[in-house]
């Protein structure tokens, strides 16, 4: 039986790629291929930007409430779509597939927010004195680059794709190599939905290839990158002197601080989840986990009871909390920055092996990491590992816990906990990310602004921010003559 293939959608179609060559993709939960991806090129792409350049003319200029009956039902179609876009995911990532499920749900949601925020979205005015007003006019770019990463797919492709069109751009997006099932499947949901022929094209394969064309395109005017900071440096090298906007979202390493005065059974439950959920691939997971001397030793103990409760299984079965590795190369980084650690002088709390679930033991699985004793600059407590692995430390002062905190290159996210009040805005007002959570993990309302300091990138998504990313500002000032009748 012939493999499925996993074609670009260019101009409101399946295309196959141009050079007819394929990439095999594989299902990491069974460590094999299931499918062949088209491996686009740069003439892939070429045909791809004709395709939106035609199109923006038409988009840019359709009324909102128009955009906003497509880009809704866009978002109603993958709710329908719910189940099938879940196991789609979750066989091209490895993700539990009730987790993907959640996931869908959460990219219908992008669609839904910003078909409605670009009905509501407003420029602003300035009046001076005498007569004199400015007013701000926000066009659409025109044609713009997605490129987005493989922890999670649609949900982050829809992320930007979801603004980037509300805002009337034409668009040409990149998923991931490793996973691009998901995208896939949104070309047929968008044609169904009426989004006019090239005003969205999915151009899949490689990153050097498809993303470097998209990159290096003179007619692109901004690239969206969510992906590592390696790459995202690549990218900025490139795009910067051609004066492209750039949004960029890269890795973390992010903090998850617990006080002695906090609710430490919230705090540990919501640990094992900001630790653990989706494989620890989230570049949200709390990586360090900072844990005041007071009660260290407590919150240790009852946290590895909790982590050795967690099931590792096959994505299908309903009771595996973690599923598997994203790929073959990233599962062998993992296991290799575990090895790495305990070089580094670091305990094993739990966890620090590769699983072979039965049916399943080709498959990348990772049990959930527990280290302790690394040294706040251990290159395990510096470098983003991306998966089930966590370097849990003692702290005594709110400076000390502050020092390790910022000691690091990313600036993503941290999480507080603490139940005194100056204490957590004081924290919150120091610490070095973009974003903060307090008492909580994960609660993400779409209008705030997403995205992260130092390393971690450049730029904001969400609400206003994506918005205003995605239009170029033009301030007009006009004087009138007050006096005349
Ligand atoms: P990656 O940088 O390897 O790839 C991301 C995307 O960029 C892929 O589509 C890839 O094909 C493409 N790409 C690779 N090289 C390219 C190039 N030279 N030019 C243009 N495009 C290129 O990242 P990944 O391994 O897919 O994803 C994991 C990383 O993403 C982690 O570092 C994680 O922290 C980060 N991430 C960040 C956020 C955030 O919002 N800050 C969210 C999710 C993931």
């Amino acid at each position: 039986m012939s493999q499925l293939k996993l074609n670009h959608y260019i101009d409101g179609a399946y295309a196959a790629p141009l050079k007819n060559q394929y990439l095999d993709n594989v299902n990491p939960a069974k460590g094999e291929v299931y499918s062949q991806v088209a491996s686009g090129t740069s003439e892939d792409v070429e045909l791809a930007y004709k395709a939106a350049s035609k199109a923006f003319p038409a988009w840019s200029t359709t009324p909102a409430e128009d955009k906003f009956k497509i880009l809704n039902r866009i978002a109603e179609l993958i709710d329908e779509s719910n189940e099938r876009f879940a196991e789609a995911e979750s066989l091209d990532q490895g993700k539990p597939v009730w987790l993907a499920k959640n996931e869908m749900k959460r990219a219908a949601q992008n669609f839904r927010f910003f078909a409605t925020g670009q009905m509501h979205f407003a420029s602003e005015s300035h009046a001076m004195e005498k007569g004199t007003i400015n007013y701000t006019l926000r066009k659409p770019l025109g044609v713009v680059a997605c490129i987005s990463p493989w922890n999670l797919p649609l949900y982050l492709f829809s992320w930007k794709i979801a603004p980037a069109l509300a805002a009337g751009n034409c668009v040409i997006a990149k998923p991931s190599e490793f996973t691009p099932y998901t995208a896939n499947l949104l070309g047929e949901i968008c044609t169904k939905a009426g989004l006019p022929a090239g005003v969205l094209n999915i151009v899949q394969g490689l990153g050097q290839h498809v993303g470097e064309a998209l990159v290096t395109h003179e007619d692109i005017k901004a690239i969206s990158f969510t992906g590592g900071t390696a790459t995202g440096k690549r990218i900025a090298s490139i795009a910067a002197p051609m004066f492209k906007k750039l949004s960029l979202e890269l890795g973390g390493k992010n903090p998850n601080i617990v006080f002695d005065d906090c609710d430490l059974d919230k705090a540990i439950e919501t640990s094992v989840k900001s630790s653990f959920l989706n494989q620890g691939e989230i570049c949200l997971c709390g990586s360090r986990i900072l844990v005041q001397k007071g009660i260290y030793e407590r919150f240790k103990e009852r946290f590895v009871e909790k982590v050795n409760a967690l099931n590792v299984g096959p994505p299908k079965n309903k009771d595996s909390f973690l599923g598997a590795i994203v790929s073959e190369p990233h599962y062998k980084k993992v296991l290799g920055y575990i090895e790495m650690a305990k070089e580094e002088g670091g305990q094993l709390l739990t966890g620090g092996m590769s699983l072979h679930p039965k049916g399943h033991e080709k498959g990348f699985y990772i049990a959930p990491t527990v280290i302790e004793g690394l040294k706040a600059k251990a290159r395990c407590n510096l470098e983003e590992i991306f998966g089930p692995v966590v370097s849990i430390m003692p702290f005594e002062t709110e400076e000390e816990a502050l020092t390790i905190a910022n000691g690091a290159d990313y600036g993503l996210a941290c999480t507080i906990w603490t139940n005194h009040l100056e204490r957590a805005h004081r924290m919150a007002n120091k610490i070095q990310t973009g974003i903060v959570w307090i008492n909580c993990w994960l609660l993400r309302d779409l209008r705030t602004p997403f995205g992260g300091t130092k390393s971690s990138g450049v730029g904001r998504e969400g609400g206003w921010e994506a918005l205003r990313f995605f239009t170029e500002p033009k301030n007009v000032c006009i004087q009138v003559n007050l006096n005349k009748p």
